[in-house]
């Protein structure tokens, strides 16, 4: 190891992660990392790791593909930056392409910005000068990003300690399949006898000034939690019905990952603001925001602003067509639902030997696994979950652990769409290895899961 920028890291940087556990077995500073291409990612000493979480879920296409090197020399040789306002003609030419292609129903102007929490706070701004309102309903779980107005709505974040939030936002209790909030009914049922209570709750406590309903169509750090389409459909009529404008955050969920081009696609459910970012630049920093002309025309006669330094920066845009057009070259949609049935197929069967397996769900290559302590009580494996976690990566495998108090111990499972068999399949063995590993370990020290 290079010991000291390993102390640098140490000595210099600001801890962010919030997760004592990882910070007391060395931390994120234990091991730095070098460089990223495809599903692999290197670190200072050579060693390689399968990155099963696509970075921030966002290496769609792969780290690094050459597609995005070449837009970024491309960028150089024309421009990287230019003022706000003065629009590049790639950036016209993304917009155009979203429109064109991706993007469904009526949404077809769109607004590029840097962050996934940046793009949200857009959306928001947006509805809340369309409708004049304020109030905001947002799922138990979702995770919008950590700004004020996109923090405000992330049920999931840290919110202790961090002052006042904004005002007007309700919950609603999110579609959980796998841990209905009413005992013993039909998980679909629950969910909408809930939402029906929640949205009648809110009913009660509106002061009528609702402005959006926000949603993530398959809530990601909340635990890949898939919902039934008639819950988002519900989410839409109880949109319509406020005078409210639904609001889809597809930062995860577009652009191929979930093996369609968008979750409102996928679902058949149409939102009137579509927040994107993550996945649209294979990971490079570039969030979106598109909706209808309608809502655009509305909002310009009002004065619109939303002003930032790198609001429809070139290099980001260019970046941008480049993820589209190899999603395209490449046939990733399709990829993904082929390579999310087999890693699916597999979990399946790991689910067989291992009973703290207790749900394998999600879509295309958005996979949740849930580890829990007892089948039928569902008690969430708080320590195997990590200990595991640890063990994949020590035997050079990147997963993502959920595990809030009260949203279980989920794995998220998402490598770029481009993996290959035999990545899944050391993957898996990784997964299956160090879940025994761990379970050995645990019982050894008579330690509950
Ligand atoms: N929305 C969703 C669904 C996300 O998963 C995230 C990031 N985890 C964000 C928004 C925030 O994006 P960023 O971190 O780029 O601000």
């Amino acid at each position: 190891m290079d010991d000291s920028h390993s102390a640098a890291a140490s000595e210099y940087l600001i801890r962010y992660g919030g997760d004592k556990y990882f910070q007391a077995a060395g931390g994120m500073f234990n091991t730095l990392f070098h460089s990223a291409r495809g599903t692999i990612v290197t670190d200072v000493n050579g060693r390689e790791y399968l990155d099963f979480t696509s970075g921030q879920m966002s290496a769609t296409i792969g780290h690094n593909h050459p597609a995005i090197v070449e837009a970024t020399r491309l960028a150089g040789e024309k421009a990287f930056h230019l003022f706000s306002g003065m629009i590049p003609e790639v950036v016209a030419q993304l917009a155009e392409t979203l429109a064109r292609d991706w993007l469904p129903g009526q949404l077809r102007r769109s607004m590029f910005v840097s962050t996934g929490s940046e793009s949200n706070e857009l959306a928001l701004r947006i509805a809340k000068l369309y409708t004049g309102g304020y109030e905001v309903l947002a799922l138990g779980g979702s995770w919008h990003g950590i700004t004020s107005g996109a923090g405000a709505v992330s049920i999931l974040g840290d919110r202790r300690g961090y002052g006042v939030p904004l005002a007007g936002v309700s919950m609603i209790p999110e579609a959980d399949m796998y841990r209905p909030y009413l005992p013993g009914v039909d998980p679909e049922e629950s969910a909408l006898t809930v939402l029906e209570l929640a949205l009648k709750m809110f009913d009660m406590q509106t002061t009528g000034q609702g402005s959006a309903i926000i949603a993530e169509p398959v809530l990601s750090g909340g635990g890949v939690i898939v919902p039934p389409q008639s819950f988002l459909a519900a989410l839409r009529k109880a949109a319509d019905e406020r005078g409210m404008l639904l609001i889809f955050d597809e930062a995860q969920t577009a652009f191929g990952r979930i093996g369609a081009r968008t979750g409102a696609a996928h679902f058949g459910v149409t939102p009137d603001i579509m927040s994107l970012s993550k996945t649209l630049g294979g990971g490079l920093p570039i969030g979106a925001v598109a909706t209808t002309a309608t809502i655009e025309d509305t909002i310009h006669d009002r004065n619109f602003a939303y002003y930032t330094s790198h609001v429809s920066d070139p290099l980001a845009a260019e970046v941008g067509l480049a993820v589209l057009r190899t999603l395209e070259e490449e046939r990733l949609i399709e990829r993904a639902n082929e390579m999310g049935e087999y890693m699916m197929a597999q979990l399946d069967a790991l689910q067989q030997r291992h009973d703290v397996i207790g749900d394998v769900r999600g879509l295309g290559l958005l996979i949740g696994v849930e580890l829990v302590s007892d089948r039928a009580t569902k008690r969430p494996a708080h320590r195997l979950g990590p200990l595991a976690t640890e063990k994949c990566l020590a035997a050079g495998l990147n997963v993502n652990i959920r595990r809030k108090a009260e949203r279980g111990a989920v794995w998220r499972i998402a490598p770029p769409l481009t993996v290959s068999h035999d990545e899944i399949d050391q993957a898996i063995a990784i997964i299956d290895r160090s879940l025994a590993d761990s379970l050995d370990e645990l019982a050894r020290t008579n330690t509950e899961l």
